[in-house]
């Protein structure tokens, strides 16, 4: 394990969610590194000040105990999952989620529904066949077409540098729409005999996605998915807080869903830069 490697797997290890043989590797480095205990220390020191924050949460004496019980679980629900959106925001956005922890939850019946096809049509026209530019953003660097990004769409637009694992921002489109629901579509390509092309969306709301099969826990996190196919096409959706993200491309759903953990350890990356480096 390298020392980045180790820090992109630090906040799993402060939540507790990491396997043992991993946990042990990291213990190792741990030990002969200050620097990464230092690091260490400062995600535990978030996870207890966003924990203070969301238990907090005063409860009205006038409830009846029933009610107050409930609430207990919905606040402790709510705790990891913001101890979860935590690992994954940017440095800027994570911020701005300490002041929206009470943001509400979309009950089920209202959050659209989104077809699977929807997202691998635009995979197809946008990332295989057209790979038009549809926003001009850097496409060079992924770190300035987010912020390009950040700056014009009323909704937050992520940008995952995945140069690590051999693929190429390609473009960024805002082709996506079905129904109410908008998406910024990202998409790289890997080049090779065989090139291949994956899709991110930033949707702007939650949606759910129909016919879906929901994954509980994949290998790194805790994160939810659900998976849905069009034409071997396979979509791979999650939640963070008010928002959707999914990833789309043509390989097998188990390892879709294995990308889909290496874009969010990608997304979680400039937040642990931002910690080891404060500006406040
Ligand atoms: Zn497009």
């Amino acid at each position: 394990m390298t020392l980045d490697e180790a820090r992109a797997i630090l906040p799993l290890f402060a939540d507790g969610e990491l396997d043992p043989a991993r946990a042990a590797e990291l213990e190792a480095l741990l030990a002969a590194s200050p620097d990464l205990r230092a690091e260490l220390q400062r995600w535990r020191s978030l996870r207890r000040c966003v924990g203070r924050i969301v238990n907090g949460a005063p409860v009205p004496a006038t409830l009846g105990p029933a009610v107050r019980e409930r609430l207990g679980h919905a606040t402790r629900r709510r705790r990891k999952r913001i101890l979860r959106l935590v690992t994954t925001l940017t440095a800027a956005a994570a911020v701005v989620a300490l002041g929206v922890t009470f943001w509400p939850t979309p009950t089920h019946a209202s959050t659209p529904l989104v077809a699977a096809d929807d997202f691998a049509n635009v995979y197809l026209r946008c990332g295989v066949t057209m790979r038009h530019r549809g926003i001009m953003v850097p496409l060079d660097d992924p770190d300035a077409a987010r912020r390009a990004l950040d700056q014009r769409e009323p909704f937050r637009v992520l940008v995952p540098n995945l140069a690590s694992l051999g693929y190429k921002l390609d473009g960024v489109c805002g082709c996506f729409h079905a129904g109410k629901v908008r998406a910024i579509h990202v998409f790289y390509r890997k080049d090779g005999p065989t090139p291949v092309v994956i899709s991110f969306f930033s949707v702007d709301q939650r949606v759910r996605l129909a016919g879906a099969e929901s994954c509980p826990r994949c290998a790194m996190k805790n994160t939810s998915y659900q998976v849905a196919e069009y034409r071997k096409i396979v979509v791979c959706k999650w939640d963070e807080q008010a928002h959707s993200y999914a990833v789309c491309s043509e390989m097998p759903a188990d390892q879709l869903r294995h990308l889909a953990d290496e874009v969010q350890l990608a997304l979680a990356r400039p937040m642990i830069f931002a910690l080891a480096h404060p500006e406040h």
